[in-house]
């Protein structure tokens, strides 16, 4: 279990090395800066100790279960249970726009994004029905281009039914295949329309 304090730059100066004190470690990231330190689960009472400790001081702090952090070894696992395009283990499609990647381009996107995992109760139950115990099961993992990666940061909602619906490369390609097929069909149309009408004619005189 993680604790994390968050502090404003007042409530830092003032209970700073009162947290430091007890053992905690200051820290920057994308949820912001905070203190943290690690408690064993069954360390109940040093968990209520410190909850205590904040409410008393009207400090912000959560609880996070380890299975809810990055993990470091989640690219890793991901290529090794995703082979991408044909299961050849070389080109990837980002799942959010298509696009395909080479292995070394591609960025691993956690399609339940870390940060609504530890902060929306809602979101942890969409991974928990679905069986996944941690953020960094494959399951919730897909490859992502590093434009679209960025731009989704935390986001949830359309960008992860996106994520779920792209982390498979064979529909992607349908997809794909689709859209070609309805751009083609449409622009055929579009011709035959024009030249029936004598459009045609009238866009070349111009
Ligand atoms: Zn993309």
């Amino acid at each position: 279990m993680k604790v994390k304090i968050y502090t404003g730059i007042l409530k830092r100066i003032i209970f700073g090395r009162s947290i430091k004190k007890m053992n905690f470690h200051f820290q920057k990231d994308e949820s912001g800066k905070y203190y943290r330190k690690h408690y064993d689960d069954d360390d109940k009472e040093g968990i209520r100790e410190i909850k205590k400790y904040c409410r008393r001081r009207l400090l912000r702090c959560t609880l996070n279960d380890d299975s809810m952090e990055r993990s470091t070894t989640y690219r890793a696992n991901f290529f090794k249970s995703d082979k991408g395009i044909f299961g050849g283990g070389k080109y990837y499609f980002c799942a959010y726009c298509g696009r395909i990647l080479t292995k070394s381009k591609a960025t691993v996107d956690h399609i339940i994004p870390i940060a609504l995992a530890n902060r929306s109760p809602r979101h942890k139950r969409m991974l928990t029905i679905r069986g996944i115990k941690t953020v960094n099961d494959v399951r919730n993992l897909t490859a992502s281009c590093l434009k679209c990666n960025s731009r989704k940061g935390s986001s949830g909602g359309l960008w992860i039914v996106r994520g779920y619906f792209g982390k498979s490369w064979i529909r992607v390609m349908l997809k794909e295949i689709i859209l070609l097929l309805i751009g083609g069909i449409a622009l055929y149309y579009l011709c035959n329309f024009l030249y029936n009408t004598g459009l045609y004619e009238f866009l070349l005189e111009k």
